[in-house]
């Protein structure tokens, strides 16, 4: 395997639409650190994300860059240019040294007939009985399994290959991770296509730090995981377990970890999560980005005032749109509009009643999982606010920094600390 800029064990990916809140998404990493447990910041944005906000990639590095600066933070971070493709890379590269390839597209339609047989093949090992440690039934695939799943797959793979092979000559092997993403596509891939994936990344020669596989169950924007939390546990474990024969089995870098997209605010599987990168003394990389953007919201409605108000317009308006806003989100949302409040109600609410309503606090009775995801999806709508809004956020940055902080500090990443 080639060279490649290593990735620390545990890492966190942070994503902040406005590009306002790096100081204090990086002050959760250093307190993190003060507990004796390092995350490596990585600021995530995709290309998606910098259209919808107009933004250019180069200002995630730069944001990158003074909140480092600006708390002395000494030790590797990085930036994420995440979900692209080859024709959206170039104006990642000189930013970024971090890739995301996503190629979730290409998963379903064949690589050629010959490709599919010459990786058939050369893999006779992952034909018959694989007995892999620490799972306790050995996978039991056929020859047939090994091509629907080559089929399946070995196109998305060689994509991945090609953006890999495309950033690597003008940015040099040695100056960048590669994660491969394979979350947003309609079912999810189990353990025994997971290695089979693996044995052909290791054949294209990327150099992988983190995959990105689709779990089982819905990982909905900005609330709980929804679905069978032992079925996730077991498969979770299981995908440990390939990662580890894998990385002895094929030559990949060594630390090579899932990672875990739309990972904010599943809380109900942290635990489940620790457990299992404890028991096998794995790392993991957890990416958010729109946890952040609700606790904006949150520090601008906790400030009342001109605060609360701009909070309670841009759920009017999203109300308004609900549909419209919803329709692309239709995967990763769940809202019961009969539980969401009419604008007039959230005309007259206080402070608190918004708070409580939007901080994810499932303790909380006035907690409304729908209109958490409907605002989480309506960002366009502080875009369009511009310099209104940024200007909000400025003027109440004290109490906006300490919920960002706070959120991702207590919320994710005290509940996987590793030691506990
Ligand atoms: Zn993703």
């Amino acid at each position: 395997m080639s060279q490649f800029l290593p990735l620390g064990k545990y890492s966190f990916g942070l994503g902040d639409r406005f590009g306002q809140q790096g100081k204090a998404q990086l002050r959760a990493c250093a307190l993190a650190t003060g507990l004796g447990a390092h995350f490596v910041p990585v600021w995530n944005k995709s290309n998606r994300e910098h259209s919808f906000i107009g933004s250019e990639p180069s200002s995630l590095r730069a944001e990158a860059e003074a909140a480092v600066k600006a708390l002395g933070w000494k030790t590797p971070y990085h930036v994420d240019a995440d979900h692209i493709r080859l024709e959206t890379v170039d104006r990642f590269i000189a930013p970024s040294d971090f890739f995301t390839l996503d190629v979730a597209d290409s998963i379903g339609k064949p690589a050629s007939a010959a490709d599919v047989k010459a990786f058939v093949d050369r893999h006779p090992e992952l034909i018959g009985t694989v007995a892999i440690p620490h799972i306790a039934q050995p996978f039991a695939i056929t020859r047939a399994e090994v091509e629907r799943v080559a089929n399946k797959f070995l196109l998305a793979v060689q994509d991945a290959g090609k953006i890999y092979q495309h950033i690597a000559k003008s940015k040099g092997v040695a100056n960048f991770i590669t994660e491969v993403s394979m979350d947003e596509t309609d079912s999810p891939q189990t353990p025994p296509e997971l290695l089979i994936i693996l044995a052909a990344i290791a054949d294209q020669k990327i150099p992988i730090q983190t995959i990105a596989p689709k779990f089982t169950g819905r990982f909905n924007k900005g609330v709980d995981y929804a679905g069978d939390v032992k079925q996730f546990e077991k498969e979770f474990n299981e995908d440990l377990a390939v990662i580890a024969f894998a990385i002895r089995k094929y030559g990949l870098p060594m630390s090579l970890k899932l990672s875990v997209h739309s990972g904010s605010d599943k809380f109900s599987i942290y635990e489940p999560m620790r457990r299992a990168l404890k028991k096998f003394d794995a790392g993991v990389h957890v990416k958010t980005a729109g946890t952040t953007w609700l606790e904006e919201l949150i520090g601008l409605a906790e400030a009342g005032g001109d605060g609360l108000e701009i909070a309670k317009e841009i759920y009017a308006y999203a109300i308004e749109h609900v549909d419209e806003f919803c329709a692309p989100y239709a995967s990763v949302i769940d809202i019961d509009k009969s539980k969401l409040p009419s604008a007039t109600t959230v005309n007259g609410w206080s402070s608190l009643q918004f708070v409580s309503a939007l901080r994810h606090d499932q303790k909380n009775p006035g907690y409304n999982p729908s209109f958490r995801q409907l605002l989480h999806v309506s960002f366009k709508v502080a875009a369009k606010k511009g310099d209104r809004y940024l200007n909000a956020l400025k003027k109440h940055e004290a109490v906006v920094a300490r919920n960002v902080t706070e959120n991702l500090f207590e919320r994710h990443m005290k509940p996987l600390l590793p030691g506990k």
